[in-house]
């Protein structure tokens, strides 16, 4: 049998709880803040022609609809 000290028996299992909270933690933090920048980087733009709403992901003062290649500018900064 492997002497087992009751600090050990105690202690190893909540420390490793703990690690694996924390870990959680970080990986959701960090899963939030890549949302956040993806979604951050998007602008809506309407056409003044046909009309239509459209996403562009790069942030440009003026974008070219993609149905009748009328360029607008940006209605609502992501
Ligand atoms: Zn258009």
């Amino acid at each position: 049998m492997i002497p087992v000290s009751i600090f050990t028996l105690l202690w190893l299992p909540m420390a490793m709880a703990l690690l694996v909270v924390l870990g959680l933690g970080a990986w959701y933090t960090r899963d939030g803040r890549v949302r956040a920048r993806r979604k951050r980087a998007s602008n809506i733009y309407r056409c003044a022609v046909c009309r239509r709403v459209y996403v562009e992901t790069r942030d440009l003062p003026l974008a070219r609809c993609p149905h009748c290649s009328c360029m607008n500018e940006v209605v609502k900064r992501g």
